[in-house]
């Protein structure tokens, strides 16, 4: 035997014991968006690489080094998505989706960085994005937090902290810049190298930046609301407005400002201090000026993403469980070749009838059947064979209760069955 390949560091299998989970999800999220309007767009998991530069910005993590970005046999640049808004961006363009109206979008699926691996953060993971093109007043923002509250609330999500925060308008957050870069510069011997590399390319990074001993230094810095401008602070009263009205509470985080450069205005984020270091399930916010700088007409635009992984391990530690899609019947199969034919008949009679039915294919003995059976999670077993068929009537066997066997015929077992396991299926 050769030796086995193992999958790539930080990029996991997701087992079908976890994934009734991840489906709950999944199918929760999609009649939130469908309440609120929003409609899936797809788009490739690859795209050039100068998408993501333009987008997300040079001199940030995600760009300087966490994608993956290789030549294709073209010698193209290629790099993996790494988020999917500027996907979405330039799909909704060169699909004529973005131009003079209003859409409401959202999309699913692995995200790829090249992030040192641990506890909620891998380097292939999975969001579900959400964007509203269009819409540039903060009703649209309210609406996005409130449909993400909807979506906690209906999964029973509980102890999430929302953080919001506005980073004002490219002009003001300009005039902020030469203010923080003044500090910074005052401060110098005491920055990491990334932030010292970053005081002249992208001064506002370094309050993002997550290195221990810089923490101090960034808590002193001259804050962004002091030099924002008056239709900002405007935008973010209003959105404060509608959040309150709608008793929805947060935290005004001064700090928050997210590690993308494509932020105008509001940015949230959704965190909890379940999960360690990596807390935040769901960020988002403002980026009206993302759609020009990648060659559509302007629009105003904001949107959320979900981080699928942190959201399915809280879930699991808030004891959610997925729905149940065990089979509901196990058919065991004893005899010849008309045993089996009858049992591929019954079953595909019974699942005509929306029951869930796993049939015995490649015999076996009773015993190691009924093992089977009750692997599979089945509440019923039934069994056919040479004296069943002779009198047209399976034997019913209670995997799960103590119940004495019985004969069900045929003819009836659609029926015998609809009515029992409306009872019997709340296992
Ligand atoms: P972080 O500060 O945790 O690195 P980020 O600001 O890079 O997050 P975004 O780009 O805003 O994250 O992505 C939105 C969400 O996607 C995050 O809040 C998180 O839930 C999830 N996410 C981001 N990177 C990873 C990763 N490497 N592994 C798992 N989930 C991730
Ligand atoms: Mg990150």
């Amino acid at each position: 035997m050769s030796k086995a390949i193992q999958a790539i560091r930080g990029m996991n299998d997701l087992l079908p014991d976890t994934l009734a989970l991840w489906q709950r999800i999944e199918q929760e999220a999609l009649d939130v968006l469908a309440l609120y309007g929003y409609r899936e767009i797809r788009f490739p998991v690859l795209e050039k690489t100068e998408l993501y530069k333009r987008s997300i910005g040079e001199v940030t993590d995600i760009v300087e080094k966490e994608m993956y970005t290789f030549e294709d046999r073209n010698g193209d640049s290629l790099t993996l998505r790494p988020e999917g808004t500027a996907g979405c961006v330039r799909a909704g363009v060169e699909n004529g989706l973005l131009y003079n109206q209003v859409q409401r979008l959202w999309y699913a699926g692995p995200m790829f960085r090249h992030e040192r691996p641990q506890k909620g953060r891998y380097r292939q993971f999975h969001q579900i994005g959400v964007e509203a093109f269009g819409m540039s007043s903060p009703d649209v923002d309210a609406e996005l937090i409130l449909m993400s509250a909807r979506l906690w609330h209906a999964l029973g999500i509980r102890g999430l902290e929302l953080q919001i925060n506005t980073l004002g308008t490219p002009a003001a957050r300009a005039a902020y810049r030469q203010v923080l870069v003044e500090y910074l510069r005052s401060h110098v011997d005491q920055l990491d190298d990334d932030s010292r590399r970053r005081l002249d390319m992208n001064p506002l990074r370094v309050l993002d930046s997550k290195h221990p001993a810089m923490q101090d230094i960034i808590a002193a810095a001259p804050s962004l609301q002091d030099h924002l401008d008056a239709e900002s602070v405007e935008h973010f009263a209003a959105l404060r407005h509608y959040l309150d009205s709608a008793k929805i509470s947060y935290r005004v985080n001064p700090r928050l400002v997210r590690g993308l450069d494509y932020y105008t205005r509001t940015v949230f984020e959704w965190v909890t201090t379940e999960l360690g270091a990596q807390g935040t399930i769901c960020a988002g916010g403002r980026y009206d000026g993302l759609v020009e700088q990648l060659g559509g007409q302007s629009t105003p635009a904001a949107g959320f993403a979900i981080g699928l992984e942190r959201l399915v391990e809280l879930a699991l530690l808030q004891q959610l469980t997925g729905a149940n899609v065990s089979p509901q019947v196990y058919i065991a199969v004893l005899g010849g070749s008309e045993a089996v034919r009858e049992g591929l008949g019954q079953a595909e009679r019974l699942r005509d009838s929306g029951i869930r039915i796993e049939l015995n294919c490649g015999g076996g003995s009773l015993k190691s059947q009924l093992k089977r059976a009750d692997r599979s999670g089945a509440y019923y077993a039934l069994l056919i064979g040479d004296d069943e068929l002779t009198r047209r009537a399976a034997t019913l066997k209670n995997l799960r209760a103590e119940e004495p066997q019985q004969p069900v015929e045929f003819d009836r077992l659609p029926e015998y069955f609809r009515d029992r396991l409306a009872v019997g299926d709340k296992s």
